[in-house]
């Protein structure tokens, strides 16, 4: 549109630190969000310590929190944004699923579907992972999931009764 001034859209992310000041690295990134033009944070999750899933053993335990943001970027445009404050906030990318100091995923963005291996939305593993659908169905458990066409309180409920 006209000079960028895009409607803005529903996106949710995921959070997760396990390395350094966790909380710390999560507020930093919610500012830094926060502090880009095309984005309001609409909404944080509370803070959930998680046992870490995958990656080397023995890694310490995560801080896992979703937030519900209201952008104006692409979806392709949010994962740079994304990925450019991870850097910012010291992410190495070196062990597959090992420690980081922060891990933003794009879990939902509007009723978007993307199958790129370099984005791919909805988020794969949103709902197999509990660390995720937790702090997610606390802040948006009526949004509808837009393959799987059942709501975030639904699917982590089911995830709950096989577990
Ligand atoms: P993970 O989040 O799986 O632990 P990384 O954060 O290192 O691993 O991301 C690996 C790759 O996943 C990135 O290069 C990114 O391009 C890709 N990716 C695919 N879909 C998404 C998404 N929805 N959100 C964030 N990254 C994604
Ligand atoms: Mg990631």
């Amino acid at each position: 549109m006209v000079n960028g001034r895009r409607k803005k859209k529903n996106a949710y992310i995921a959070l997760g630190s396990n390395l350094g000041r966790r909380e710390r690295n999560i507020s930093a990134a919610l500012n830094a969000l926060e502090t880009t033009k095309e984005i309001d944070v609409a909404k944080v999750s509370s803070l959930f310590e998680t046992e870490p899933v995958g990656g080397p053993d023995d890694q310490p335990r995560f801080i896992n929190a979703a937030a519900h943001l209201r952008t104006s970027l692409s979806p392709e445009r949010l994962l740079a944004v994304c990925q450019q404050i991870e850097s910012s906030l010291g992410r190495k990318r070196e062990v597959p699923w090992g420690p980081r100091s922060i891990d933003l995923d794009i879990l939902v963005f509007a009723d978007e579907i993307r199958s790129d291996p370099e984005l791919m939305i909805p988020h794969p593993l949103l709902h197999e992972r509990r660390f995720v659908l937790e702090p997610l169905a606390e802040i948006a458990p009526d949004l509808v999931h837009p393959t799987l066409d059942q709501t975030i309180q639904q699917l982590y409920d089911a995830l709950l009764a096989a577990s």
